[in-house]
């Protein structure tokens, strides 16, 4: 392959990678000038009608996606290289390494190193899982790293492809089979959830250096997943916190209504964890003498109180590691002792013996005067950080601490804690005839939040871009972050508008100006033109001055600059315009940003060595994503931008 030209445009330069069922080139893109990854399907797999008919399918959906965290597709091609069938994907090509390559690496992560990963890939399936796209593959080698730390996700939705008659081919099930959800081993329903526990084995991996089920073959694996229970990953690596274990053992429960029951509530969790740890982070910093003692571990029965049992974290972990434990004891005593040498004079200095020290108590679960009683008799600080709504846990009970459970601290020192508010139901504002944004804000401020499905239609008296009815009846009450689905009129069905002169104006004005008169955008021919300059109006489907209803869709004529006189063929001087010149019509989908108000969508197309804009809109998140319709000739390539920065391209197949 190396050398050989893909679609005319992709040059092989490299392999870069081998997977279960493709290999993986580092190409330039000639077209485009830039350095593109290209998956090419393996050879035994390609005599699969039907798994290559499902693999186009689904990389062509995974195209869809666009979001900082997912590797970017571009193109899906097919091609007959010396009587061989040749599928590949092209994308973003990563310089980087995949998350397998660094856990081989260092063998474990450190807990803020692997939060962040985690973060950012619950990211990724956040966006996918809101487009229906489900992974169904997440597993480290599938988990890209750059340079800069930002994760790129890929193999969207490609391992659906995948059936029994084709798990047998591809020998890469056994790298899969470890992050396998129990449905999956199942062969039952995949939904969310599934990514859900597949990441929460990631996670564990990331923390412990290790998968949790391990097996010489995949069906052995498989059943693990099915009937094992899960080691705790806190067993495994004494050292990470109780809170991320907690995060960790809800995603990979058996059952998929145990788990998170969406990314969002995991993220949820993932983020506060991150918080608490910063705010300990900070802590160390300002109190720079408690440094040393506050992260050790309790080590020394003899310096815990008497209920010693309740408070250290590893008491429920002591049977069948006591060995080990001695050793880790042993070194970690000596640590100790080092430690306390070093610090000795900072304590002296601060009038403290080193009997002074008390170890973190769980808070979790208390009520907030259970917490001050124990901080009496302890002697530490309760600082209550925040209080906030929880549907978890009862009012006044607290819901986190930002130092964990079995740290030492010196006597004195301030422990944060959460405590929650309960969990007030609230009542759904009245949206009808307001505005989208103004419905957004009143969800958002009586904690409520827009739904996913937003629909439009026409309406006499609401006016275009108002609300007209509501899923959820006014004044009703419900729980926190309920969404809510909204009606929007566009405008009355029979009002009529006269329409305007289109012809002279640039394009990008007229489709504007249609859109205002609450008319639609049709069909957009671009033809050659003796008088009027490239991209501008050269004929309207309705005439300027005559009235037409609201809702008609305008087709316009566009100049795409001066004709190109053809070579005349003296003998034949009818004879038929050059195939190579037809235009054809190609769909490209695009979405607005989720987080913005508003977003600028612009498609470029590049053809015959020149470019020019072919469509550009503001569309509101709430539209969802949209279909545009643009024209031209074989070769020619589109990219969408969304507020200037570029998504996706797709060509016109030749
Ligand atoms: P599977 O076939 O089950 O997905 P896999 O993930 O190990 O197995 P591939 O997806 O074929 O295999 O990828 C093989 C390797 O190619 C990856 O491990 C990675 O090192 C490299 N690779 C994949 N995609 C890219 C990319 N976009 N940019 C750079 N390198 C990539
Ligand atoms: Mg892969």
């Amino acid at each position: 392959m190396i050398g050989k030209m893909l679609g005319n445009r992709y040059e092989i330069l490299e392999q870069i990678g081998n997977g279960g069922m493709s290999t993986v080139y580092k190409a330039k893109c000639h077209l485009l000038d830039r350095y593109v990854a290209i998956k090419v399907l393996k050879e035994d797999l390609t005599n699969d009608e039907d798994f290559v008919k499902k693999f186009r399918k689904e990389s062509q959906a995974a195209a869809s996606l666009s979001h900082p965290n997912i590797v970017n597709i571009y193109d899906v091609g097919y091609e007959n290289i010396d009587g061989k069938d040749i599928h590949y994907i092209v994308m973003e090509y990563i310089n980087g390494k995949t998350l397998k390559e660094i856990i081989k690496e260092k063998g474990k992560l450190n807990e803020s190193e692997a939060l962040n990963y985690s973060i950012q890939i619950a990211e990724a399936l956040k966006h996918a899982h809101k487009n229906h796209i489900i992974h169904r593959d997440i597993k480290p080698h599938n988990i890209m790293i750059t340079q800069d730390n930002i994760v790129k996700v890929t193999d969207f939705g490609i391992a659906r492809a995948v059936t029994s008659s084709t798990i047998t081919t591809t020998s890469n099930v056994l790298g899969s089979v470890y992050y396998f959800s129990p449905e999956q081993a199942r062969g039952g329903y995949t939904d969310e959830k599934s990514d859900i526990y597949s990441l929460g084995i990631v996670m564990y991996e990331m923390l412990t250096g290790r998968v949790p089920f391990n097996g010489d073959t995949p069906i052995g694996v498989a059943l693990k997943h099915v009937q094992d229970d899960i080691v705790p990953p806190i067993e495994e690596n004494p050292n990470i916190s109780p809170a991320f274990n907690k995060i960790i053992l809800k995603c990979v429960q058996k059952k998929q209504v145990d788990r998170y029951q969406n990314v969002d509530e995991l993220l949820l969790d993932l983020n506060n964890l991150k918080r608490n740890f910063n705010q300990l982070n900070s802590k160390i910093l300002e109190d720079e003498t408690m440094d040393m003692t506050k992260l050790i571990p309790p080590v020394n029965e003899n310096l815990s109180s008497k209920n010693n049992n309740a408070l250290t974290p590893n008491n429920y972990n002591n049977k069948n590691n006591s060995k080990k434990k001695t050793n880790i004891v042993a070194i970690l005593a000596a640590f100790l002792i080092a430690s306390l040498l070093f610090v000795g004079y900072l304590q002296l200095r601060n009038n403290q013996a080193a009997n002074d020290l008390i170890i973190t108590p769980n808070l979790v679960g208390k009520t907030e005067e259970e917490a001050n009683r124990l901080a009496e008799e302890m002697g530490f600080e309760i600082e209550v950080i925040e209080r906030v709504q929880s549907a978890e846990f009862e009012e006044g009970i607290i819901i986190s601490q930002n130092v964990d459970e079995g740290v030492r601290i010196r006597k004195g020192f301030p422990i944060g804690i959460v405590v929650s508010l309960g969990f007030d139901n609230v009542e759904v504002p009245n949206l009808i005839n307001k505005s989208i944004s103004e419905a957004e804000r009143l969800l958002k401020e009586a904690g409520l939040r827009i739904g996913n499905n937003i629909e439009y239609e026409f309406h006499d008296e609401i006016p275009i871009d108002y609300v007209i009815s509501q899923s959820i009846e006014p004044y009703s009450v419900v729980t926190p972050n309920t969404r809510v689905d909204l009606v929007i009129s566009k405008g009355p069905k029979d009002a009529e508008v006269i329409m305007i002169q289109l012809v002279g104006e640039n394009i990008n004005k007229a489709i504007t100006d249609i859109r205002n008169l609450g008319l639609e955008v049709g069909e957009i021919k671009y033809e050659p033109s003796d008088n009027y300059q490239a991209n501008i109006v050269t004929d309207q489907s309705h005439s300027p001055g005559s009235t037409i209803k609201k809702g008609t869709t305008i087709d316009l004529v566009v100049s795409s600059g001066q004709p190109v006189t053809p070579p005349t063929n003296p003998e034949n001087p009818n004879e038929p315009e050059e195939p190579g010149n037809q235009e054809f019509s190609i769909k490209l989908t695009v979405t607005p940003f989720a987080d913005k108000d508003e977003t600028e969508i612009t498609i470029l197309r590049k053809q015959d060595g020149s470019s020019m804009t072919v469509y550009t809109g503001k569309h509101k998140p709430a539209e969802g994503s949209f279909d545009v319709t643009v024209f031209g000739k074989k070769g020619a390539v589109f990219e969408v931008y969304y507020d200037g920065i570029f998504q996706y391209s797709q060509s016109i197949e030749g």
